[in-house]
């Protein structure tokens, strides 16, 4: 019999991986991955750090060289977009025309980022982030010599990143956020507090509870302000929406596939389609970690995702239950979340919880789920080791004086008697 023919769509962080797990686990049939973009397969997170702050290349921006894919005859085609599935033919068609027929089909769409719906957003100058292409636009002006105020819409983790980087080049800048606290859907009110704390040390004005409700222009038809709620006008030469993003299942809902804010797969990552699998950023998931299904937008998720799918093509049943973790970076601060810290009733700080070193362990029903790490790497380490592990570890136990987390890992296991 014939190998397989895979067809993966999306040729970012989840699509590239899926490919590059198939050859390196030695699959020998068709591979074919398609991208919309017309880059390389690349890595987003610098694109809000050194790739905006111009400190990182487009080249090493790369997931990997162009030779990767010719060398392990992984087709990859750029610059066309999947248009139609059809189920019954197990075939895709492309924008260009073209059709792929496919054994496995791997969605890797990704998300794309929320706009905010008020008057003005559409103005030049009033930018989202989430393409390389997005980041050359906003990286223009920002390194262009001239010092702009700049407004960043949203406190999540992308808006701050590029609150940080703008501020650092020099610009003025203000972060209005809706909510109460910022990065408030993933991290604890500590945390998210200690870093509000210092984009304002280094000058950044954080409006926490404010609105954005218009956008204005200038003579020439640039945004020129930001209007909050209560009728405050911000200067604003650039405006940067950082609000959360979408899931891409435009595709899967058209063919039939089940969908509801990501694409619904089982925990073996299928679809409703058992020849359709879909990963990263658009899928949704059944957790071990949360007990729900769940949608994560991390480079974690879909590169263990990726090589799940890869391993249940190649014939393996393996269910996805890998450990979550993500980071961010705002100025010296290096922030790392190990597993799920949203749902904890009780959290346990170590280290400096008022400098710029600490980690906050959060339980849920007396057990860890997860940690945030602020500039403690060897932290973060131990608790996606213990989260993987299974290990147990109490809020009593940590809360205990003098508690190393280090030396509760290298403790013997108890054996039975
Ligand atoms: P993507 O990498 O977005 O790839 C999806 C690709 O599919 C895109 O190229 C898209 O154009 C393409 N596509 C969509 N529809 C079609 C179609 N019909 N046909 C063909 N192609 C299609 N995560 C972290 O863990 N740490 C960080 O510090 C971090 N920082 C980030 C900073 C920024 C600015 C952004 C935008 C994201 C960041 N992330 C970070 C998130 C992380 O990059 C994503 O979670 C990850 O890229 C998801 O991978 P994916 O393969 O699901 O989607």
């Amino acid at each position: 019999m014939a190998a397989p023919s895979v067809v993966v769509i999306g040729a970012g962080q989840g699509g590239a991986d899926t490919a590059a797990a198939l050859r390196g686990r030695g699959f020998t049939g068709r591979i074919t991955l398609v991208g919309d973009e017309s880059a390389l397969p690349y890595q987003r997170p610098p694109l809000s750090k050194g790739y905006l702050k111009g400190t990182t290349d487009d080249e090493e921006l790369e997931l990997r060289p162009g030779s990767f894919f010719t060398d392990r005859d992984i087709e990859l085609v750029r610059g066309d977009r999947a248009v139609l599935i059809d189920r019954e033919d197990q075939a895709v068609s492309l924008a260009s025309g073209r059709t792929l027929r496919y054994d496995e089909l791997v969605l890797a769409t990704g998300s794309r980022p929320r706009t905010v719906p008020v008057p003005g957003a559409g103005l030049p100058g009033v930018l989202t982030l989430r393409g390389i292409e997005d980041a050359v636009r906003l990286r223009q002006p920002l390194t262009g010599g001239a010092c702009l105020h700049v407004v960043v819409v949203g406190a999540g983790f992308v808006g701050l990143e590029v609150a940080a980087t703008a501020r650092e080049l020099g610009h003025t800048v203000t972060v209005v956020e809706a909510t109460h606290r910022a990065m408030g859907r993933v991290v604890t009110a500590g945390t998210s507090a200690r870093v509000v704390r210092e984009h304002r040390a280094r000058g950044t004005r954080v409006l926490l509870q404010r609105e954005l409700v218009a956008l204005h222009e200038d003579a020439s038809g640039h945004v020129r302000e930001a209007e909050l709620n209560g009728g405050e006008r911000v200067p604003a030469d650039l405006v940067v929406v950082g609000v959360g993003v979408l899931p891409n299942t435009d595709l899967a809902a058209d063919s039939g596939l089940l969908v509801g804010d990501g694409i619904i797969v089982d925990g073996r990552l299928r679809t409703s389609d058992p020849a359709i699998s879909a990963i990263g950023d658009c899928a949704r998931f059944p957790s071990p970690h949360a007990g729900r299904h769940i949608r994560l937008e991390s480079v974690q998720n879909a590169s263990d995702q990726a090589r799940c799918v890869a391993a249940a093509i190649c014939g393996e049943d393996v269910a996805y239950t890998a450990v979550p973790w993500f980071w961010s970076e705002q100025y010296a601060l290096r922030l790392q979340i190990a597993g799920l810290t949203g749902g904890h009733d009780t959290t346990v700080t170590i280290g400096e919880p008022d400098g710029d070193r600490f980690s906050v362990l959060c339980f849920r029903d007396g057990l860890l789920t997860g940690a945030e790490s602020v500039n403690r790497p060897a932290d973060h380490a131990i608790v996606r080791r213990l989260l993987a592990a299974g290990t147990e570890l109490t809020p009593r136990e940590a809360g205990r004086p003098g508690f190393d987390l280090k030396a509760f890992i290298l403790q013997p296991v108890p054996t039975a008697p």
